[in-house]
């Protein structure tokens, strides 16, 4: 049977381990028929995102910290090298301390914040801005957000603020990049147990709630968000852009 995304070439930032949101879309476009490319944030996670790739069959693993211009143009010139050209990127990419995830949001340090919105929202700018000339023939660009964005959920402070910047810079980008064909979306996924999750305080509290709340009463699977960037990085998704697509269980809906 062909796949979703035979002929396409997708590069994928975020994969940190197996529990990486950006693992399991990984494993869906693969599984699609895409040719991948994967980057890790630096030397620690070189081996292991390296490894992935090997069993993903990755073209190429490259490293990028993405608060790093000179990384981000390294990238884009190697891409520019290795590849006929890129049709989906995945940004799935976000960071913020501790300490920000655990204290009273008007406690957030200056520092802190700037760091989350570099992190975890500018990146998304800049990513973009890399990737768009390697996008010739158009193409999908995908970010992960959380509801935190617009709701208030304890503990994701500074981090539903960077997202809410994410939300705003994915229509911003749509809107630039949609007369070169080039659409940009957000998935919102539902809580996931993931390493940058687990540095939310209380997180297992928020899997409890959605699970007995959620219409669907249950949590999300990694899997089921990697669904959605097939779709929405394959040509069944052209006509959408500028959008926040839930995979959520349904839990936005709810009012109590
Ligand atoms: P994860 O920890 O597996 O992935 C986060 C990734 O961000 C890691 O690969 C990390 O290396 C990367 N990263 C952080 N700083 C970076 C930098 N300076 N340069 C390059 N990469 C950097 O956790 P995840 O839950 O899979 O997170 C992926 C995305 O999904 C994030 O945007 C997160 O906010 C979002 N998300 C997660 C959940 C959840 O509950 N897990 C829910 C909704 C949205």
């Amino acid at each position: 049977m062909p796949g979703l995304l035979d002929a396409k070439t997708a590069l994928i930032l975020g994969v940190a381990n197996r529990w990486s949101l950006a693992y399991a879309i990984a494993q869906a476009f693969r599984r699609e028929g895409a040719r991948l490319v994967l980057t890790y944030q630096g030397e620690r996670q070189r081996s292991t995102v390296e490894e992935l790739g090997a069993e993903l069959g990755a073209e190429l693993v490259l490293g990028c910290d993405v608060t790093q211009e000179s990384e981000l143009e390294r990238l884009g010139a190697a891409l520019g090298e290795s590849l006929p050209g890129l049709d989906c990127v995945v940004h799935s990419i976000a960071f913020a301390t501790r300490e920000d995830l655990s204290r009273p949001f008007v406690e957030t340090s200056r520092s802190g914040y700037l760091l989350a919105q570099e992190v975890s929202s500018y990146s998304l700018v800049a990513v973009a801005r890399t990737v768009a000339p390697l996008m010739r023939q158009g193409g999908s660009i995908v970010t992960l957000t959380y509801l935190g964005a617009s709701r208030v959920v304890p503990n994701y402070n500074v981090m539903g603020v960077a997202k809410a910047a994410l939300e705003a810079a994915v229509r911003y980008l749509a809107s630039d990049l949609g007369p070169s064909n080039i659409r940009v979306n957000a998935i919102s996924a539902g809580p996931v147990k993931t390493a940058s999750a687990r540095g939310v305080k209380d997180f297992i509290k928020v899997l409890d709630t959605v699970a007995e709340r959620a219409p669907l009463r249950r949590n999300t699977d990694p899997a089921e968000v990697a669904d959605t960037a097939v779709f929405l990085a394959s040509d069944l998704g052209r006509g959408v852009t500028g959008n926040i697509i839930f995979v959520d269980a349904g839990f936005q809906v709810m009012g109590l």
